[in-house]
């Protein structure tokens, strides 16, 4: 992969890149579609990260079907699609780690202890191994995209970060390939994430500007539905992902919430569109 990057560069190509675990919806490729306009070769990895996963976490049932994703991705103008597998990207002596320490804190940082670790640490061997001028990422996953920013930022590496709107179904639930784990019963309970995000910027629309006050209410909404265990609700800054007491600048909201055994995150920058 690196020589077959490094031979498009010394022709003068320009390479854009999207990381992914596979099992491609339509948030997956409006990302790639996005990438390919950006460069002239689109380099797509299809790679379940199993340092990104807590012990207790989906990795063995994580979905996977290359033969669908391969389809998909040439549908959307991919060229290459890096698959590597465990024992190429972790050999058995492999111990570098890459850690970005506060925007990690946080959020899903609490909930998932290593998990950006294993974020940052694959995301740099992908970078190292594709040689992308420019890297797309979904906002769907905010802290994911502040955190890789920052590493890229922190590290000097020589590419720019692209982060895109969430793309949701067209009844509002963000797209995401752990959806296939909800039942039938559960979708509508998985839909109060993003009607709770649309109450949060209907309250910040009627002047509420304190984060306690929008946090309590998406809660109680949250919690009117059966099936759903909040795990958190949280009002950052959306540079530092600290939290804010009063809505000055720039924040998001960032929720996750679990819907019976699936995890679901979703976010919504206030002011910003809600693409439903
Ligand atoms: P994943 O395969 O879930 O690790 O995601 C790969 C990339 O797709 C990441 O940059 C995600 O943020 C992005 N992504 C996943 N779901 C969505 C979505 N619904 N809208 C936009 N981007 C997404």
């Amino acid at each position: 992969m690196q020589a077959y990057s490094e031979g498009l560069r010394l022709k003068g190509k320009r390479l854009s890149f999207v990381p992914t675990m596979g099992y491609f919806h339509e948030g997956h490729l409006n990302l790639m579609r996005e990438a390919k306009k950006m460069a002239d070769i689109l380099i797509v990895s299809i790679y379940v990260n199993p340092t990104q996963f807590g012990p207790k976490e989906d990795l063995s049932k994580y979905p996977r079907d290359f033969e669908r994703d391969s389809k998909m991705a040439e549908g959307a103008g991919v060229d290459v699609i890096f698959y590597p597998s465990d024992k190429e990207m972790y050999p058995g002596n492999y111990q570098t780690y890459v850690s970005v320490e506060e925007v990690t804190k946080d959020l899903c940082g609490l909930s998932r202890p290593g998990h950006f670790r294993g974020v940052t640490t694959v995301c740099a061997k992908l970078f190292n191994i594709v040689k992308p001028h420019i890297v797309v990422f979904g906002k769907k996953d905010f802290q994911q995209y502040i955190t890789i920013k920052r590493m890229v930022d922190d590290l000097n590496l020589d590419l720019e970060i692209v982060g895109l709107p969430t793309v949701r179904e067209a009844d509002g639930l963000a797209m995401s390939s752990r959806n296939v784990y909800l039942e039938e019963n559960e979708k509508p309970s998985a839909l109060i994430l993003v009607s709770s995000l649309k109450l949060a910027q209907k309250l910040y629309d009627n002047g509420e500007r304190k984060a306690s006050a929008i946090i309590k209410e998406v809660g109680k909404l949250i919690k009117s539905v059966p099936y759903v265990d909040i795990d958190y609700i949280k009002i950052c800054d959306t540079k530092t992902l600290t939290n804010v007491e009063e809505i000055t600048g720039d924040a998001v909201i960032a929720l996750a919430v679990k819907v019976s055994k699936t995890r679901l995150i979703d976010n919504h920058v206030f002011g910003e569109n809600l693409n439903i």
